[in-house]
């Protein structure tokens, strides 16, 4: 699963829904004073505009009302969950709910049927988004979080201790310094639009970036591929499992690459990682400065696509 999806931000009016997903329970705001059931969460009933409205609990009993099957992601970051079946659900309380139905084959999906909730959980932290599924399937064999990707964002941000370095401590960083690799990254995918958008900002529109027909035809690689550079940038959605913190300065600054190559291609489509060692450290007049080797795969390559020696400037 990509790490990067949006996530609902709960608002002061709609946290109640919010919270009562995590706790496997929908809750629906109800009008104390004309009945009138209410989503998405208000600060009024649309009915008789009365503020006085309760949060109630109901068993989400539903029916479908619309549906439609996304074979394009709507975002980067759902390829992986493709086809994705959209939704217009209706509750047995009249209101109705977009969502995504799982755990059902096109073939199986029909409006009118009935549906019940599935209370899917998205992140380590509990967090639980409402999605619908068929009466006659095992809703809660929906519910758990999809498989990881083999080394994914919550065991790195998971890792407990980070140490605190100061950036005047010599021997501390100097013992920074090592061979080995720190843990892969988060997963970050590489798709057709992102790398339009960065061929659009770049100026690069070289076809074999931007025209997937001609690179199907013509490339070696059988279709698109990312720009070296867009790969490279990408570094910053990157969040590396170093296991260390430099503390004491006051501006850090990207000071450039003693080098930089692209020795893999990244196909459009593609789901990237990154790990990083420390290289070499030194503590100079100007500040002090900390070589990163960054390399950038390919999710399951061993041959990389970027290798950055990365050189950051960190001033007192
Ligand atoms: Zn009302």
């Amino acid at each position: 699963m990509s790490n990067n999806k949006p996530m609902p931000v709960p608002t002061q009016i709609s946290a109640p829904f919010w919270e009562g997903l995590k706790a496997r329970r929908l809750l629906i705001q109800q009008c104390n004073a004309c009945s009138h059931w209410n989503f998405y969460p208000r600060r009024h009933c649309p009915v008789c505009l009365e503020h006085d409205l309760a949060w109630r609990e109901v068993d989400g009993a539903a029916t479908l009302y619309s549906y439609t099957v996304t074979r394009i992601a709507t975002l980067p970051d759902f390829i992986d969950e493709m086809p994705q079946k959209l939704a217009v659900v209706e509750l047995a309380q009249g209101v109705r709910i977009n969502t995504n139905l799982v755990g059902l084959d096109e073939g199986e999906i029909e409006i009118g049927m009935p549906l019940q909730p599935v209370f899917a959980e998205v992140d380590a932290k509990g967090n639980r988004l409402l999605r619908f599924t068929g009466v006659d399937k095992d809703a809660s064999s929906l519910e758990a979080l999809p498989a990881q990707d083999s080394e994914p964002l919550s065991v790195a941000s998971e890792q407990p201790a980070v140490q605190q370095i100061d950036m005047n401590d010599g021997p501390a960083l100097q013992a920074l310094v090592s061979e080995a690799f720190c843990d892969w990254s988060n997963v970050v995918v590489v798709d057709q639009a992102l790398i339009n958008a960065f061929a659009q900002l770049s100026g690069d529109d070289y076809w074999i970036h931007t025209d997937p027909e001609r690179a199907r035809l013509q490339s070696p690689f059988g279709g698109t591929i990312a720009h070296g550079a867009l790969v490279q940038v990408l570094q910053s959605r990157m969040k590396l499992a170093l296991g260390f913190e430099i503390s004491g300065f006051t501006t850090q600054i990207n000071y450039g690459s003693d080098r930089l190559r692209f020795p893999a291609p990244v196909p459009a489509g593609s789901r990237i990682h990154s790990r990083a060692r420390v290289k070499k450290v030194e503590l100079l007049a100007r500040g002090t400065q900390l070589t990163l080797e960054l390399t950038t795969h390919v999710v399951g390559q061993d041959r990389p696509s970027v290798i950055n020696d990365l050189v950051i400037l960190y001033i007192a």
